[in-house]
């Protein structure tokens, strides 16, 4: 990390960064209203730091040994002079603002008519951003894919719904994608991309998504610890992508034979998470929980913690769909949850303490 002089010109800046890209690294220049921090992306053992230091404009230059730093509070300290959180602006949503956001939608699409019933009631339930999956991660090759398996042409159909549903009820739209062929045809439709747990650890995916330059929700590993999860965020950041929604949805519950939950959702992450990093977090109580009788505690407790929002799978019939049928929740149920979840977050008021 290079920390330049307040009083540092353009031309030093600029002569920095051409001389980080000569050992083969990449800058992330970052320019707070104090002075620039460079930061360092790539291998920093090729960088002789003496070297940098004694540079025109070059204040300090030192290297940072943790596995992601361009995400953190310290850096953004650093250059800003303050740990100011990241808010995501999508549309008139902002996410990690003074707010909790509430994203719903069926777990998966499965017509046009079920989007835009489910669609309808979660505006009427206060919901601010609409989900509904294309392209399903399964276990098993026998079960619904989602309507994306049918190909690119009913992958289409089903993104143009979204994107229809989303300018008549006002709701931006998240959707996951499950590879990279998915990327360019998925950016086209939606305003967020979601990356799924499983796969949180393509390298080559989430640098691909990051590219696009549009809001990435990213969901967290179910066996990921948190410094893994949090260096692999970095990758989306290092391609200049800062507006990463970060997500927990649960990790492997412990215990042999029936469990009673189908993840164990992590709350101690959502402040532990906040400490480290300037990026929102929201929970997904649906796939921690696999059942909708605990959406709702869970859903209070997940905004308790302090994540920022959440997102939760609804249906108007839940017993009904394809996927995920015994985790979704009604459009009036979601009404109560966001009440409930409103009126925590305004109880534990505005954080100052991350
Ligand atoms: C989803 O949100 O549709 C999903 C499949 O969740 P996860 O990646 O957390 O399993
Ligand atoms: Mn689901």
């Amino acid at each position: 990390m290079i920390i330049m002089k307040s009083d540092a010109t353009k031309e030093q800046i600029a002569d920095v960064v051409k001389e980080i890209r000569k050992y083969g690294l990449r800058a992330d220049v970052s320019k707070g209203a104090y002075r620039t921090v460079i930061g360092l992306v790539g291998d920093e053992s090729k960088i002789p730091f003496s070297h940098f230091a004694v540079l025109p404009g070059v204040k300090e230059a030192m290297m940072v040994e943790t596995p992601y730093k361009l995400i953190s509070r310290e850096y953004a300290r650093m250059s800003q002079g303050e740990t100011g959180n990241r808010i995501i602006k999508v549309g008139d949503v902002e996410i990690g603002g003074d707010e909790p956001v509430f994203i719903a939608g069926p777990c998966a699409v499965e017509s046009k008519e079920q989007l835009f019933r489910i669609a309808e009631g979660v505006k009427q339930a206060g919901a601010h951003i609409l989900r509904g999956g294309i392209f399903k991660p399964r276990t098993s090759v026998h079960s619904f894919q989602g309507l994306g398996a049918g190909g690119d042409e009913e992958a289409s159909e089903a993104l143009s719904w979204l994107r229809e549903a989303s300018n008549r009820f006002g709701l931006p739209v998240v959707t996951e994608i499950r590879g990279e062929g998915q990327v360019d045809l998925v950016a086209e439709y939606v305003d967020i991309i979601q990356i799924g747990a499983r796969n949180m650890y393509d390298q080559d995916l989430i640098t691909k998504v990051a590219r696009k330059g549009k809001p990435i929700l990213y969901k967290r590993h179910f066996g990921a610890g948190i410094e893994e999860y949090l260096s692999f965020a970095e990758y989306m950041v290092a391609e200049d992508n800062r507006d990463i929604i970060l997500c927990e949805r649960g990790i492997l519950p412990l215990g042999k034979g029936r469990s009673y939950t189908r993840y164990t959702l992590d709350l101690a992450a959502v402040p532990a998470i906040r400490k480290e990093t300037y990026l929102p977090i929201i929970i997904d109580p649906s796939h921690a929980a696999g059942r909708r009788d605990l959406v709702f505690d869970l859903s209070c407790a997940g905004i308790a913690a302090g994540a920022c929002g959440l997102m939760v799978e609804v249906h108007y019939n839940p017993v009904e769909a394809l996927v995920d049928a015994q985790q979704q929740i009604t459009p009036d149920e979601l009404k109560e949850v966001i009440s409930a979840c409103r009126g925590i977050h305004k109880a534990i008021g505005r954080r100052n303490r991350d």
